[in-house]
């Protein structure tokens, strides 16, 4: 039997407990061609309550008692395929459950880099992607720029940070709280803006960038996005990757810097990591931060299935430094 958290009931708002139910179900035997997987490590990932709307979106939503889906991370335990033998950890999209038996074409064996399998969910994986191919394509960074990232101890911000540094970059990160913005200069940002601490993010990044901004990477929309409008210099580049600020509030954004974008011809661009598919400058880059020692990675860890709506709820009040995961 597989246990899978399953969606019970599409929430308006904030979901509650009674949006998830977890039930168990029977797998099938497998098939010629499929492996059964154990699922080691679970990816929570704020697009996920995106998925729990019924509407049309880059990805499908989330069925109603249907097993969820999204990242995982787990060890092939009997496999009617060759290329894929019993033992290989493998990455796939059939998380929030403990089992799967899936095609083997629908499950990739992990990179061998030398870091431990779960950072294939964050900053070897699709978070980490999505900061190096927004930062360097989507915004265009080069050595030199200031760059502005909202959610900077989140898993693509604190993975936008390093990377822009590594490429001698200026970096200013946002965070809530003390604690999390100490961790972001650690990164090496060269300033922060910790938005909880009662002052507006446009006056804040005034201070810390009196020469404007040449980037900016957003993953909240909202004040942290007039902010960087207000701020933005000539030519600026914004890669909008996320805006969590709405997610569960479909709130109207006012934005009262927005004019700013002509004058200061600012190109402004969305972007979905799925778009991307060769990852080859991506793993060499990260490679060599890797071998430099240059490379921090933090994860916030929930332990066991049960807790996995807990740990995904967490990020909507900033409940994680880096990646936010489940281990089984
Ligand atoms: P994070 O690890 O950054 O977790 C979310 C963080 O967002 C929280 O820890 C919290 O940090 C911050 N946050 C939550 N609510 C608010 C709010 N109302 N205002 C300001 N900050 C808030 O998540 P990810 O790194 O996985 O994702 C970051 C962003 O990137 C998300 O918007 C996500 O949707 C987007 N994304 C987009 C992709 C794409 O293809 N376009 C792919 C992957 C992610 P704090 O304590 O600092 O508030």
């Amino acid at each position: 039997m597989m246990k899978a958290w399953t969606l019970a009931a599409r929430p308006e708002g904030l979901p509650q407990s009674e949006h998830f139910a977890l039930v168990e179900q029977p797998l099938p035997e497998l098939d010629e061609g499929q492996v059964r997987v154990v699922n080691r490590w679970l990816s929570v990932d704020p697009y996920m309550r995106g998925r729990m709307n019924d509407v049309k979106s880059y990805v499908p939503p989330f069925q109603l008692g249907e097993p969820m889906q999204g990242g995982a991370i787990g060890e092939v335990v009997e496999s009617r395929a060759d290329a894929i033998p019993v033992g290989t950890l493998v990455s796939h999209m059939a998380g929030w459950r403990d089992e799967a038996v899936l095609p083997a074409q629908h499950v990739q064996p992990l990179p061998e880099l030398g870091v431990d399998p779960q950072a294939f969910l964050g900053q070897f994986g699709m978070p980490g992607m999505t900061a190096y191919y927004g930062l360097l394509q989507i915004a265009e960074a080069k050595a030199g720029d200031t760059v502005f990232v909202s959610a900077a101890a989140g898993a693509v911000g604190s993975t936008v940070v390093q990377i822009a540094k590594a490429k001698g970059m200026t970096v200013i990160g946002s965070a809530g709280g003390a604690e999390k913005c100490a961790w972001v200069r650690e990164l090496g940002a060269d300033a922060v803006i910790d938005y909880k601490a009662g002052r507006s993010v446009v006056e804040a990044l005034g201070e810390v960038a009196p020469e404007g901004i040449d980037v900016y990477f957003d993953n909240v929309g909202g004040d942290h996005l007039d902010a960087a409008l207000a701020h933005a210099r000539l030519h600026a580049r914004f890669a909008i990757c996320g805006m969590i600020d709405v997610y569960n509030d479909a709130k109207p954004t006012s934005l009262k810097y927005l004019a700013r974008l002509i004058g200061n011809r600012v190109r402004i661009q969305g972007f979905i990591i799925a778009d991307f598919k060769d990852h080859s400058g991506f793993y060499r880059d990260m490679a060599t931060m890797l071998r430099e020692g240059t490379l921090k990675r933090e994860e916030t860890v929930f332990e066991g299935l049960e807790r996995t709506p807990e740990a995904f709820l967490a990020l909507f009040s900033g409940g994680n430094k880096g990646k936010m995961l489940v281990r089984l």
